[in-house]
């Protein structure tokens, strides 16, 4: 029986054993986002899969990533058939297409698991 506040699932032993293999060969990095347990990276890569579903489906299929290093995000916007270019300028997320800081393209940019992880460990703050 899970503890009070929690509850089981099963998963085939292919699955566990991945999830196990990759919780063990970043156990590190992992604990300095306080994640300390299988269940909980378990929890964290479901969640980050969720926010990202759900930023998708806000926007999609009108945006679409096309690449994301640490601190510029691709984008194509395929409304106005442009490459949206979104980068941290100032401590603040910029988007050179538009040439502002609280478009669509950072709207989108920023809610993107990896993108946010990223910028809030750098202090970057979201667009108002
Ligand atoms: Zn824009």
């Amino acid at each position: 029986m899970p503890k009070e506040g929690f509850k089981s699932i099963t998963v085939s032993e292919t699955v566990y054993k991945r999830f196990n293999e990759a919780y063990a060969n970043s156990k590190d990095t992992l604990a300095v986002r306080g994640i300390r347990s299988l269940s909980g990276y378990i929890s964290y890569m479901l969640e980050e899969r969720m926010q990202e579903n759900e930023a998708m489906a806000v926007h999609a299929p009108r945006m679409k990533k096309i690449s994301v290093d640490d601190d510029r995000v691709v984008l194509l916007d395929s409304k106005v058939n442009r490459i949206a270019e979104v980068a941290v300028q100032n401590g603040v997320m910029f988007c050179q297409l538009c040439e502002e800081n609280n478009c669509l393209h950072v709207g989108f940019a920023y809610a993107l698991p990896e993108v946010y992880t990223a910028l809030s460990k750098q202090g970057v703050k979201e667009p108002a």
